[in-house]
């Protein structure tokens, strides 16, 4: 770190953040009002794995920018510099045109993505996701008199922020004080078998809770369910992998009742699971829509997009005559270049430093040391993950599986931070799921990074549970 922003004016940069800015996900209270607790924290610098506060402390960052995002670390010249140039030449175009970047981002992305062929450039995840929604309602217009509009969402899986979005929420905790809710979001439940609802275990189980989306769509009747939408692997939800048997299964109903396919890879794509540049791609299932956003970029600029096969695309564009068959649909920030440049670079990286290899190789290892981890402590009751995709949830007794209390898991979280090491943890609120500590590092992790991971996670849980 140079320390370029840490002369006299950080103190004017803190006080115009308390005064001015509204945080994201965090009560205000201890350092706003007349007598604060606390300083807000920013960020105000960050190299490969590491960042730097306002004060000049180094912290390792476990969670990849705070929400899985900054997939290849920070620092990288290569990204800005395609930035600079592209906005240089051309920052910014919208309507119903194209880029240069937009095009040379599209081809290397669907070379990734068999199956699938089209992209549709938007803001944000949440947005992504409301561009397949709204695709999947035009095609029960156009197709079936309006009639097969349902979108099933899961229990537990996130989809974003807007109130679309929320509607196929399965978070509780995130919905509780923003309803009512957009209708014809239907929900089923969720597949983590650590927390059972049938009496089955390993691919049993997997068939059985993709069964139980087979009993909502018949309840509701196939010819009113339109899609159905998942994250592969459940992020801020739990961390929850799908059980062995499950996603095949899936894939046979969606097929059996004519539902299309909507995974979301906000969380998951781009490399973070490993091997794969997308987890789907982990279950060999085939999407119709696939969004995605966090790592698009890394987070060097805004960036999302709604991928799709040729069969929706075709289904848009079949009947040229008609004024209405078309995707009457903009975001105004698609139209930025600086998103596909960072992207196309982003990707560029991933490939020549063979991160997704390292992804595998490095999750494996910290997979193994929390495992380790539970040996030695009582409170963990369940580790699981892919990748650098992990959680460790906590209990406070391994056969009721009571979850520990929200503020214990705070109490690790701000102890590891203590410790100049940022881990997460699920959404805390409500009780059953708000107890799973999180990680995801950048994908240039090395064994030293998850060791310091590890160890300041290991001296957290002694110092609050003993
Ligand atoms: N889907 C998933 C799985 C997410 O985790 C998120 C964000 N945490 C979103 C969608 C929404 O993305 P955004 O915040 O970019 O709108």
């Amino acid at each position: 770190m140079d320390g370029k922003f840490l002369d006299n004016d950080i103190e004017k940069v803190v006080d115009a953040d308390r005064a001015h800015v509204w945080h994201h996900l965090i009560q205000h209270a201890p350092w706003t009002g007349p007598d604060p607790k606390a300083d807000p924290r920013i960020i105000v610098e960050g190299k490969g794995m590491r960042v730097w506060d306002q004060k000049g402390k180094e912290h390792l960052d476990a969670v990849s920018g705070g929400v899985w995002t900054v997939n290849v670390g920070y620092g990288r010249e290569e990204i800005a510099n395609a930035v600079r140039d592209q906005l240089i030449q051309l920052p910014y175009f919208a309507g119903s045109t194209g880029s240069i970047p937009g095009a040379m981002f599209s081809e290397k992305l669907i070379s990734k993505m068999p199956g699938l062929s089209r992209v549709y450039f938007t803001n944000s995840g949440s947005e992504a996701n409301e561009k397949a929604f709204k695709m999947v309602r035009q095609i029960a217009h156009k197709r079936y008199g309006g009639k097969k509009h349902k979108i099933l969402y899961r229990e537990r899986d996130y989809h974003g922020t807007t109130i679309g979005a929320l509607s196929a929420g399965g978070q509780d905790e995130r919905n509780a004080q923003y309803g009512p809710f957009a209708p014809g979001f239907v929900r089923v439940p969720h597949c983590l078998e650590y927390r059972a609802q049938w009496d089955l275990s390993g691919e049993e189980y997997g068939k059985r809770a993709a069964d139980a989306i087979e009993e909502v769509i018949l309840a509701e009747g196939p010819d009113t369910v339109g899609a159905l939408c998942l994250e592969p692997v459940t992020a801020g939800g739990g961390v929850i992998c799908p059980p062995e048997g499950y996603w095949p299964r899936v894939q046979e109903i969606c097929r059996k009742y004519d539902i299309l396919l909507h995974i979301d890879e906000v969380v998951c794509g781009v490399g973070r699971t490993g091997t794969h540049w997308f987890g789907y791609q982990h279950y060999g299932v085939e999407p119709d829509f696939v969004t995605m956003a966090k790592g698009v970029a890394s987070g060097y600029a805004a960036i999302a997009c709604c991928v799709t096969n040729e069969r929706v695309f075709e289904m848009f564009s079949d009947d040229a005559d008609d004024p209405m068959n078309y995707f009457r649909d903009i975001s105004t920030f698609g139209g930025c270049t600086a998103g596909p440049a960072a992207a196309l670079a982003n990707m560029e990286i991933i490939e020549r430093e063979g991160l997704l290899e390292n992804t595998t190789r490095m999750g494996d290892y910290m997979l193994d040391q929390l495992h380790a981890l539970m040996d030695k402590h009582e409170v963990i009751g369940d580790v699981r993950g892919k990748g650098l995709f992990l959680g460790a949830e906590l209990v406070s007794d391994r056969t009721s599986k009571e979850p520990v209390a929200e503020k214990a898991v705070g109490a690790v979280v701000a102890d590891c931070n203590a410790q100049g090491v940022i881990i997460g943890a699920t959404n805390r609120s409500l009780p059953g799921f708000n107890n799973t500590l999180c990680y995801s590092p950048a994908l240039i992790a090395t064994k030293d990074d998850i060791d310091e991971i590890i160890t300041a996670t290991d001296n957290a849980l002694t110092k609050v549970f003993g």
